[in-house]
């Protein structure tokens, strides 16, 4: 018999929440704890792969993401200095249908987390708490006690999901590894009313494809998100004045700088890149291990990756219907931990070391550009061998999907 006492799954972003789902749909009382006053998510966009539209699917909250997200015809490279197209996909064609059950969606990150929200807060077994840090986590035999910050409280918990994001303190708890790698670049991010825009912009917006302007150390992402009403905007480029443990470095004059040879169109959307905030960009190398007897990594904790393929929150949704699997399987849950992470680990870390490569190709420069571009020219749109491992869930770690798998034309409908 699984313990009386809940789970607890700490940090509430988009995996800890799917987390807490997955667990609930799985049986499991569960008491979620979250640091921030309110639960909230950034205001930017999210690609969300087959992979984690099959997630959402065995989560049962695919149909209330569909409400909002858009189903883009078309991911496509450009090169940012030449402006032409380097290579696409064609992601309603039949070769995708023939290939993936599940839509690719573009989608806004508060209406995920929304999503994923309201389904924990529809669910009798998951109890939400915000305003309350972990500061400790102490196991022994049969349960895992944890401290905050903000009261002299303590928590009792069959078992913790450690799903606290990219600066997992209970990560470096469990591990003794210092901080995450920064890798010198940074994001400016945010999504604009599509209203707002003009000519080739509002032109862009309306084609509704993703589109990845390439160039040298820099990147340009574009996609509309929310039914086509915002337009997201992620300007990606490396700093050479990168300075540890200062934020003076990956300014806005560099941004400016760094993107002075791109072509027109990416100088154009340039001034629409929400300039509030610098998002420096990290990662670490692949974790062997992520359960520690009682207490497993999910998410970011377990698996921080640069977001070149776009596959961070992805792999977070796979992680948890991963988690809900193990569970149905396994009373106890540290047997539960251990079969989750040994589903998990290798894959996510695959994944974490293709982002790194392919980031590297997107920002090549002159020569290793113009090689890039000959190699992908021949590419067919409706060729995804390159990329389907990455967007397949390895076997044994998804149930049935809650929905019969999507055809052509329910894919290519408005969402
Ligand atoms: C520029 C950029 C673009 C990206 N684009 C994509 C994309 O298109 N597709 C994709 O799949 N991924 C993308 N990602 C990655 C994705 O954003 C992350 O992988 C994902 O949000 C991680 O979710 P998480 O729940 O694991 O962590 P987080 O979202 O970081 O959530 C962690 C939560 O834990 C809370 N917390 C932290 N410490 C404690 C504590 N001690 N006690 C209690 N609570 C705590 C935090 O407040 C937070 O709410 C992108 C990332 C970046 C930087």
């Amino acid at each position: 018999m699984p313990s009386p006492l809940p789970l607890a799954v700490v940090g509430g972003g988009i995996g800890g929440l799917a987390a807490a789902l997955a667990a609930a749909r799985a049986g499991r009382t569960v008491t979620l704890v979250e640091r921030a006053a309110r639960f909230g998510e950034i205001g930017a966009g999210l690609q969300l792969a087959p992979n984690a539209s099959l997630a959402l699917d065995e989560l049962g909250i695919l149909a209330e993401v569909r409400r909002s997200a858009v189903t883009p015809p078309r991911l496509v490279m450009m090169d940012a200095v030449t402006g032409t197209e380097v290579t696409s996909l064609d992601l309603r064609g039949r070769a995708y249908t023939e290939r993936f059950a599940h839509p690719y969606l573009v989608t806004h990150r508060t209406d995920l987390h929304a999503a994923l929200l309201a389904a924990c807060r529809a669910e009798p077994l998951v109890t939400l708490r915000t305003g309350l840090t972990v500061t400790r986590a102490e196991q022994d035999a049969d349960r895992v006690r944890l401290s905050f910050a903000e009261r002299d409280e303590r928590l009792d918990a069959d078992a913790v999901i450690a799903a606290d994001g990219l600066h997992s303190r209970l990560r470096r708890a469990l591990t003794g590894e210092g901080d995450p790698v920064c890798s010198r670049y940074v994001a400016y991010r945010g999504a604009i009313p599509t209203g707002r825009m003009t000519g080739r912009m509002s032109q862009a917006a309306a084609d509704a494809a993703v589109v990845v302007w390439a160039g040298p150390a820099m990147h340009l992402v574009q996609y509309p998100v929310r039914r086509g009403e915002l337009y997201n905007q992620v300007a990606v480029f490396r700093s050479d004045g990168y300075t540890p443990d200062s934020d003076t470095w990956g300014t806005e004059a560099e941004l400016e700088e760094r993107f002075a040879t791109a072509c027109e169109a990416v100088r154009d959307a340039l001034p629409l890149v929400a300039r509030d905030r610098r998002w420096p960009l990290y990662d670490r190398p692949p974790l062997g291990r992520w359960a520690y007897g009682r207490i497993a990594l999910l998410g970011d904790a377990a698996h921080p990756m640069l977001q070149y393929l776009a596959q961070g929150a992805c792999q977070a949704l796979e992680d948890a219907t991963a988690l809900g699997r193990a569970l149905r399987e396994q009373a106890d849950a540290a047997d539960a931990f251990t079969a989750y992470a040994g589903r998990r680990t290798e894959r996510a870390g695959r994944v974490q070391r293709g982002a790194h490569l392919f980031g590297d190709l997107c920002h090549l420069d002159g020569m290793g550009a113009t090689m890039r571009n000959l190699a992908l020219a021949h590419r067919s749109p409706a060729d995804f061998d390159d990329i389907a491992w990455v967007w397949t869930p390895a076997p044994g770690t998804v149930a049935a999907p809650a929905t019969a798998p999507a055809t052509a034309a329910s894919i290519g409908a408005p969402a």
